[in-house]
């Protein structure tokens, strides 16, 4: 049977570009053939098209975010998360000191935002004046935005990370499937997680939103698939993909789960990266001026130059060459950190390969202004 991209001439398939720039909406039945194409020129035709469409809002920019996941200390229990708080692992909570010398350290790296990142750590948690310390330090040493990726949190907490300086929400609700997010976010309200990005989108902070790929594969510890067929896959992706369009995000991302020692998901055997590579792209044309992030995490540098030519314009999890901080899923975990290249320096060589650059801060800005006063 053809797909959606083998069945067009070349007046079409630019027709197809020239109606997402003009922000004309897919139906479900595209989404659909879409995450269904193998045919390897369909999905060039696809990756380039997200990339065309990148290159009319954003052109060769692309931005760079650092990763400081500040505390490995959580108290949920998420199925897919090595840090859930069930899991014999050695954990570290940085001090406000550690903090500074970070960012001393981070501030002239040339990276756009810095993400300050925690597990649902109580110590920041149940006194929330401990992180907005933490986002006033680093707001005064690096002069540069900051994104907070606290779990969930109320609304007052919300308005007050708004006041300490608090330019970006990252809140991730891994799948809109009510029953699948159920087995994934054990033990955590749905609609919590969905209003408290309203609530910084309303607090006049930047979202960020995010779902994961790979379901097909999964298997809990007591043997149960998590979703037993592709073609379920493919449902969930076009929930999760319909859902995160509600709160109007800023900011999309998808990951590829990674199964996790000492979790209820280790077992499960990984999924490719294709159908991440294929939301990446749907997401470019559901969201298509806004900002998709392919992630250092899952796959370092091969991972990000793939994740770029299917439409991604932000790279993230960026570490310094010397840092002794965490990634989330941490595809390098074994890996001495001088040979992790996860630094911005290394990332930027290989932007300049592809053709790309590092875009300005100016224009970095701009964006989060213009999206803030939307
Ligand atoms: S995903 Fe976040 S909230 Fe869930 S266990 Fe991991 S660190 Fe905690």
């Amino acid at each position: 049977m053809t797909d959606l991209f083998s069945r067009m001439d070349d007046a079409q398939y630019c027709q197809f570009i020239e109606d997402i720039i003009s922000k004309k909406p897919l139906t479900n039945e595209m989404i659909r053939e879409m995450l269904s194409v193998t045919d390897r020129d369909s999905l060039k035709k696809m990756y380039d098209a997200a990339v065309a469409v990148k290159n009319h809002y954003f052109g060769k920019n692309v931005y760079l975010y650092s990763f400081v996941y500040f505390s490995t200390y959580c108290k949920n229990n998420c199925a897919f998360c090595y840090y859930n708080s069930k899991n014999k692992i050695d954990r570290y909570r940085v001090t406000p000191e550690e903090l500074r010398k970070m960012c001393e350290e981070l501030k002239d790296e040339g990276v756009h935002m810095i993400d300050l990142t925690m597990g649902e750590d109580p110590h920041f948690h149940n006194t929330p004046e401990n992180l907005l310390e933490f986002v006033r330090i680093t707001k005064e040493i690096t002069g540069l935005p900051v994104m907070v990726s606290p779990g969930v949190v109320d609304n007052d907490f919300i308005k007050s990370l708004r006041a300490a300086g608090a330019d970006f929400f990252a809140l991730y609700q891994e799948t809109y499937q009510e029953e699948l997010y159920k087995k994934l976010r054990v033990g955590q309200s749905f609609e919590e997680r969905t209003q408290a990005r309203k609530n910084a989108k309303a607090a006049g902070i930047c979202i960020e939103d995010g779902i994961l790929t790979g379901f097909s594969k999964m298997k809990l510890s007591n043997g149960e698939p998590i979703n037993p067929s592709v073609s379920d896959d493919i449902k969930s992706a076009i929930a999760s993909i319909r859902g995160m369009q509600e709160a109007d995000p800023d900011q999309v991302r998808v990951m590829t789960f990674e199964p996790q020692p000492g979790t209820p998901l280790a077992e499960t055997t990984q999924a490719s990266d294709l159908m991440e590579l294929k939301v990446i792209s749907i997401l470019r044309f559901v969201f298509p001026d806004r900002l998709i992030p392919a992630s250092l995490d899952v796959a370092g540098i091969p991972g990000m130059v793939d994740r770029l030519n299917a439409g991604a314009n932000v790279v993230t999890s960026i570490i310094s060459a010397d840092s002794k901080l965490e990634g989330v899923v941490n595809f390098d975990r074994d890996v001495s950190l001088s040979e992790r290249q996860r630094d911005a320096k290394s990332v930027i060589e290989k932007l300049h390969e592809m053709g790309l650059e590092r875009g300005s801060q100016e224009s970095f800005e701009n964006y989060l202004n213009r999206n803030r006063s939307n």
